[in-house]
């Protein structure tokens, strides 16, 4: 099915098409119709799976409909649970508004509120924001919310993971009960949905089978190695494949720096984003990043949280997570949208109990690659040795995800 079978407005499909997408995502099929047709919305779907195009399309068609918004007051609210995904959905809904009258903006912390406050003096059709700011600005009585049509909760589930639920249920006391809301949540556990209470009216439950699609689109591939050659075996991975792009995933900020450090000796560009750098430094990181000039982004799960490089061809797990669902984010950033992906993981025999907990989860075995060169001294699991190169896939081959759709 194409967009136009959408009924979506002429100029959101000139803007699609501008974008270079030319078939809805699953999700994408489920929420924009529902959501264009004023219904409540509670959606299990993973970054990744286009789901912010499956509410903001729909949010911009609704909103240009209607009248421009007063002094200080907004429209449509998106609540975010982290700047840089603040900043994407915000850069997506421009993208998509960009044929039409549309005002929005994003806030967050770690920048000066002093712009934020100014940009809302005329009201706004959309902001997207942290809950922090959110609150701090109203405090300040910079933006009011009487005449709010619509509320997006995104990501959701890492909302609660990152201790946001007190601002949450503040922001949406001070919200008018008349209004649509929409949440998106990798899952919609327990958790998600004690919150979820009273929110809404009636919602449609959607759920994009995410689990498979990931199976199906990402190669998952373990390199058994000793922790102290990691550095030496990724430099070598990255010249030897001349991958051009790998984001790459560590636990702790001191080893993002030092590992940032080996990699530009090696004369690979590379940069990190964690909790301790500046919000410029890593606005410019990931920009630098999506653009081409940096090879690698080294990044701790916090920084990482909701992160969209489109079409990412790599992922390299310089550790594996502690908790085995933040492989699946991890991973997740590759092979997005029907695009295949390739997720390498870097192990050492410590890591194994952490390795086992993720292929139970998953459900299934990862090929292992020793690598010549660097065959781990002590109790190398049993496994076949290949050294055969390998490059990142091209973005080019699609697949279709599965998605089903219950109502409540
Ligand atoms: P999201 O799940 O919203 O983080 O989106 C994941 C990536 O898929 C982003 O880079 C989007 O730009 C891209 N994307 C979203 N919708 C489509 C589509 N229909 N076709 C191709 N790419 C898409």
């Amino acid at each position: 099915m194409s967009f136009s079978a959408l009924h979506l407005s002429d100029e959101l499909l000139k803007a699609i098409a501008e974008q270079g997408y030319t078939t809805p995502t699953a999700i994408q099929l489920e929420a924009i119709p529902a959501v264009l047709s004023g219904r409540d919305v509670m959606a299990a779907a993973q970054t990744g799976t286009g789901k912010t195009a499956s509410f903001t399309l729909p949010m911009v068609q609704l909103l240009a409909g209607g009248e421009s918004p007063r002094a200080l007051h907004i429209r449509a609210l998106v609540l975010t649970p982290t700047r840089e995904l603040a900043a994407q959905v915000s850069e997506s809904i421009q993208n998509y508004s960009r044929h039409l009258n549309i005002l929005s903006a994003a806030a967050f912390g770690g920048e000066r509120i002093e712009p934020q406050i100014t940009k809302l003096q005329a009201g706004l059709d959309v902001l997207v924001a942290t809950p922090g700011r959110l609150l701090d600005l109203h405090a300040q009585g910079a933006v009011q919310f009487e005449g709010l049509e619509l509320l997006v909760l995104d990501e959701a589930d890492r909302m609660l993971d990152l201790g946001f639920i007190d601002e949450i249920l503040r922001v949406e006391k001070l919200l008018p009960k008349q209004r649509q809301t929409l949440m998106f949540s990798a899952t919609l556990s327990n958790e998600v949905q004690t919150l979820a209470k009273g929110m809404f009216n009636s919602p449609l439950l959607i759920e994009v089978d995410a689990e498979n699609s990931t199976a199906s689109t990402i190669k998952q591939v373990i390199h058994p190695v000793n922790q102290e050659r990691k550095s030496e075996l990724l430099i070598d991975l990255i010249k030897r494949n001349k991958w051009h792009q790998v984001l790459v995933f560590i636990r702790t900020k001191k080893g993002a720096d030092s590992l940032v450090r080996e990699l530009k000796a090696a004369g690979i560009p590379a940069e990190s984003i964690h909790a301790n750098r500046t919000q410029h430094a890593r606005t410019h990181a990931l920009a630098d990043f999506k653009s081409g000039q940096l090879v690698v982004l080294v990044a701790t799960d916090i920084a990482a949280r909701g992160l969209d490089v489109s079409q990412l061809p790599c992922v390299v797990n310089y550790d594996l997570p502690y908790v085995a669902e933040d492989y699946v984010h991890r991973i997740g950033r590759t092979g997005r949208a029907g695009n295949l992906g390739l997720a390498v993981s870097l192990v050492d025999e410590d890591e194994y109990k952490q390795l086992k907990s993720i292929e139970a989860l998953i459900g299934m075995k990862f090929e292992r690659k020793i690598l010549r060169g660097f065959m781990p001294t002590e109790k190398a699991p049993k496994s076949e040795f290949d050294d055969a190169e390998y490059g990142c896939f091209e973005p080019d081959a699609k697949r279709k995800s599965k998605s089903r759709k219950r109502r409540r």
